[in-house]
């Protein structure tokens, strides 16, 4: 068989009607607050200041709140030093458009439920909590959906906003690891790359800014693992102790869950961290159709398939062997479908 040279363009969805009325509101506004979930990632902090810069380009004025701060590395990006960290706010904006967040309470910042809220997120579970709410678990980052909006809005990609859309794609999809992937999530990178992004600069900065500190921490947190489920499950644990003993914080953290699956066995990795809250802070990754995100929903948590957690106010000791063999069942459920 022949195999035809020709290229063709990916083809796309039209936006839904939603995105029109997300646009519509947005046009007849002029204050807006934009937050987005407590302990930001690459997609909260690349969704958000996307947003804001194409609201600025409109001449709107943008405020940006979040509860935590996000990790050291994102310093780098513009904007981010804008984001007003705080558990509490008033503010009398004509919107706030929260993103990433099934739940409002997720935002972790307490004042924002009586304005006009715009709900924008994929994370299954979604809550419908704002007066107009957009909704789309196949999204592959919120950023997807912010890049629609932008797009609708007729704003050009400038460099600061491709940046970080592809700041948002590039984490929320491991990057480019997860099963969330879609011809969509390569054309608008393919036009964020266009716009001005450096790919290679945007892989080092997010993957390849560890402190030496981080780098012990990986070295202790591997050699403690302990695999379950005959090498498919890797367990990893880490408390305030071991964050001392390296000279690290608790962003220090990000990204080390995924390290057990570049281990061809390992198909799903939980990591039970005691260090920064009353309880367990459980953070879950998987390969293909193992769905880490079925196991956090039953503990009350949330996420994706391939990435979830949950946190319990509950002693370590007493929850370790049930999170262990509910996530032993999903491995094999998940094996049962597993592409060839
Ligand atoms: P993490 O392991 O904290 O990086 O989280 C992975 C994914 O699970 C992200 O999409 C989070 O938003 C989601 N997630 C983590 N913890 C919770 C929670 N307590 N409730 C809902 N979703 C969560
Ligand atoms: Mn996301």
């Amino acid at each position: 068989m022949t195999q035809s040279t020709e290229t063709s363009a990916v083809p796309l969805d039209s936006p839904p009607e939603i995105v029109g009325r997300i646009r519509d509101a947005i046009l007849s506004r002029q204050r807006f607050v934009l937050t987005s979930h407590a302990r930001p990632d690459g997609d909260s902090i690349g969704s958000q200041l996307a947003m804001a810069y194409a609201l600025e380009a409109l001449g709107k004025e943008v405020r940006l709140v979040n509860a935590d701060a996000a990790p050291e590395h994102y310093f780098e990006f513009p904007g981010v030093d804008r984001i007003e960290i705080t558990p509490e706010t008033t503010t009398d904006a004509d919107a706030v458009i929260v993103m990433e967040c099934s739940d409002l309470t997720r935002t972790g910042v307490a004042g924002l439920g009586d304005r006009f809220l715009i709900n924008i997120d994929h994370h299954a579970g979604n809550r419908m909590y704002g007066a107009i709410n957009w909704f789309d678990e196949s999204a592959a980052a919120c950023g997807e959906m912010v890049f629609d909006i932008i797009k609708a809005l007729g704003v050009p990609l400038s460099e600061e906003i491709a940046t970080h859309i592809y700041l948002a794609i590039l984490t929320d999809t491991g990057s480019f690891h997860h099963s969330n992937i879609t011809p969509r999530t390569f054309e608008i990178c393919r036009q964020t790359v266009e716009a001005g992004v450096n790919p290679a600069i945007m892989a080092r900065r997010v993957y390849d800014s560890n402190s030496f500190g981080k780098l012990k921490l990986i070295g202790a947190l591997l050699d403690q693992m302990v695999l379950a489920d005959h090498g498919r499950l890797a367990i990893l644990q880490m408390d305030d102790a071991m964050l001392e003993a390296c000279g690290c914080t608790n962003n220090d953290t990000e990204g080390i869950i995924n390290l057990p699956l570049t281990a061809r066995e390992i198909q799903a990795v939980v990591f039970f961290k005691t260090s920064d809250v009353d309880g367990v802070r459980v953070s879950m990754r998987s390969k293909y159709d193992v769905d880490v995100r079925m196991v956090a929903s039953e503990f009350g948590g949330g996420g994706h398939k391939n990435a979830a957690g949950f946190t319990l106010p509950d002693r370590l000791s007493d929850i370790q062997d049930r999170v262990v063999q509910r996530l032993t069942r999903a491995v094999n459920e998940g094996l049962r479908t597993r592409p060839s």
